[in-house]
């Protein structure tokens, strides 16, 4: 941990428009898409019903070619697929869990790389989607933040890692069906892969709108969980311009702790937080807010801890999630043991909070929570290190 290095967020979003290349679709706001076709002749009176149109076949039917876009003109998809693409980000790799978590490695414009996560479970599919690349946070327990970052993602890249799982596990409606016959494959997303979405609070924005919008990918906002690591400013406007579930990286119950583990804290400290996230269920009309708490052996998981965590968030509608530390290669920090986490959930439960302890999903593979980081920059810094081991820097 760098105990000193400034906390910034001056990073670049590419522009959605290539210099030469024609504008994808995905990704664009209703106006922006309204703007979009009406500068290549679309007349003014029918913007609405052509977004709401293709909307339908791009973020509901999965469909990529404006040919098979059957309820427009032959010469309006013509003139579309002069101007427009629709594009998602390529899967370079995909790696299955033996408990059939699936890691995604995307690469984006610029042959940046993220990873996305999906994770089946009995009830439901999450999808784990990254917002930036690398992370400007250095929080110690955190495999994205020993990471440079390199940018932020566009709205595009960001629903495209969506559409791309939902093409990877065949989630699209099939021919003849109906939206909703199916069970959906992915059924909820989670922010909480590579970066911090509230560092990239207007892609984010804008991506989470289209899937929770009724012509966009139609989930409901109570299946979509936004987790950050305590950017107080955008809290509020988080409840408002998205309304999604809001979960709080927390990991601590004193500022010298919190501080050390996560150093945005030093920023915007325990009470600061506190007081945006009691504001939080009122503004967004969600139920609870979900607090995170990785259980790190002998720093952050005694009696006294948990305690004190329970006085913390009185009055706060909340759920404390417990996340068994996920190891990674030269890690400063160990998983608690089991014994120690299940104690520390018993106090939690017994004062009347749900106290669920995350199990540990496709660690095989390094695709579990905090563990993920771009395959490139993985091999750039074992290089870097068999290089000191060997003397040669
Ligand atoms: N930047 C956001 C979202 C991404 S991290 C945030 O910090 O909230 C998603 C969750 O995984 C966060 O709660 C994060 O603190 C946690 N996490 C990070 N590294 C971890 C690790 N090695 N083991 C367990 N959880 C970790
Ligand atoms: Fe960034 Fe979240 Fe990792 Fe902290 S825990 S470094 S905010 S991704």
């Amino acid at each position: 941990m760098k105990p000193s290095s400034p906390i910034t967020q001056d990073v670049l979003t590419v522009p959605r428009r290539l210099p030469d290349g024609p504008t994808n679709l995905v990704g664009l706001t209703r106006d922006a898409l309204a703007q979009a076709l009406a500068a290549v002749g679309t007349p003014e009176r029918q913007l609405r019903m052509r977004v709401a149109q293709i909307w339908q076949w791009i973020y509901q039917k999965g469909v990529r070619d404006f040919d098979a876009m059957t309820n427009l003109a032959k010469d309006y998809r013509r003139l579309l697929a002069e101007n427009f693409v629709i594009e998602v980000p390529e899967v370079v790799s995909r790696h299955v869990s033996a408990d059939g978590t699936r890691k995604y490695l995307v690469r984006i414009a610029g042959g940046h790389e993220v990873e996305t996560v999906y994770i089946p479970e009995e009830d439901r599919g999450t999808l784990c989607i990254s917002s930036q690349v690398g992370c400007t946070l250095t929080c110690s327990f955190c495999h994205t933040g020993t990471q440079k970052l390199v940018r932020n993602l566009t709205a595009g890249e960001i629903v495209g890692q969506i559409m791309l799982a939902r093409d990877d596990l065949d989630d699209w409606p099939r021919p003849g069906e109906g939206m909703g016959e199916r069970p959906r494959l992915v059924s909820n997303i989670v922010l909480m892969g590579m970066g911090e979405p509230l560092y990239n609070f207007e892609n984010v924005r804008d991506a989470m709108k289209i899937a929770m919008d009724g012509e966009g990918i139609s989930l409901s906002r109570r299946r979509i969980t936004l987790s950050t690591s305590g950017v107080v400013p955008m809290i509020a406007r988080t409840a408002e311009e998205i309304g999604c579930m809001l979960a709080v990286s927390f990991h601590a119950t004193t500022d010298e702790v919190r501080d050390r583990l996560v150093p945005i804290n030093r920023k915007w400290n325990i009470a600061t937080l506190l007081e945006a996230l009691r504001a939080y269920p009122r503004l967004s009309n969600s139920e609870r807010i979900t607090f995170e708490y990785v259980m790190l052996k002998d720093v952050n998981d005694t009696d006294e801890d948990a305690r004190r965590l329970i006085q913390l968030i009185r009055g706060i509608p909340a759920k404390i999630n417990l996340i068994p530390f996920n190891e990674w290669p030269g890690a400063p920090y160990q998983r608690s043991d089991w014994d120690r986490i299940e104690r520390f959930a018993d106090i939690i439960y017994k004062a009347g909070y749900a106290a669920p302890i995350r199990t540990p999903r496709g660690e095989d593979i390094m695709a579990a929570c905090g563990q993920l980081k771009s395959a490139t920059e993985r091999a750039r810094r074992s290089k870097a290190e068999v290089m000191r081991e060997a003397g040669l820097d």
